[in-house]
């Protein structure tokens, strides 16, 4: 009784965690970034802190998948997510926004420190070489262009403010010639 107990615990651990998880990369999918952006907004209102938010879409995603194939396109998503994993801290919240987007929220984190964190992370994965997960010995290079907006710089209520000053910011860094980083 009591093995089964815990393999019913289990099962709602892992069911709870799926929920939350997405599929490919492994982390944070849309529903968890929707619902915690709320939430941490409020409490950076309430602790008078600043607050950031970065979107980041891969440059030109949809011809490496016409050129090398989507299972290559798949791989290089998830180098791309764990890239982003190892260099936020810990308490910086990562998601998969969408196709071949994430987001990162960034508590306590004001405009200026997070452009610079933005710019960190757009370098490292210019640096990133994807050859050994496609086509052995070909080199195949990323870029990401990261939208930026900051609290309270960029709207305080409702939520969809920073989301779309964020959004705004990644188009700007889209037309300005990608690889880049702006704000609003
Ligand atoms: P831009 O620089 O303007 O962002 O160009 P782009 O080609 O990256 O943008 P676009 O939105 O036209 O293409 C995004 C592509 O991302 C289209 C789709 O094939 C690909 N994609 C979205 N989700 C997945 C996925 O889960 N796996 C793979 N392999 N590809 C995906
Ligand atoms: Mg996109
Ligand atoms: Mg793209």
């Amino acid at each position: 009784i009591a093995s089964s107990a815990i393999y019913r615990v289990r099962l709602i651990e892992i069911n709870k965690r799926a929920l939350v998880t997405d599929a490919l990369t492994g982390i944070y999918n849309r529903r968890f970034f929707d619902e915690m952006l709320g939430k941490q907004i409020a409490l950076a209102k309430r602790d008078k802190e600043p607050l950031s938010l970065l979107i980041a879409d891969l440059d030109h995603f949809k011809k490496v998948n016409d050129t090398y194939g989507h299972i290559a396109g798949d791989t290089i998503l998830q180098k791309i997510a764990e890239t982003l994993r190892t260099d936020i801290r810990s308490s910086d919240i990562l998601a998969r926004y969408g196709g071949e987007e994430f987001v990162i929220i960034m508590p306590s984190t004001g405009l200026t420190g997070a452009l610079e964190k933005a710019d960190g992370i757009r370098r490292h994965i210019e640096l990133l070489d994807f050859n050994n997960n496609v086509a052995a010995g070909q080199s195949l290079k990323m870029t990401l262009s990261i939208g930026v907006a900051s609290l309270p710089e960029h709207g305080i209520e409702p939520v969809t403010v920073l989301l779309s000053a964020a959004d705004s910011a990644l188009y700007k860094a889209k037309r300005g010639g990608r690889n880049r980083v702006e704000s609003p």
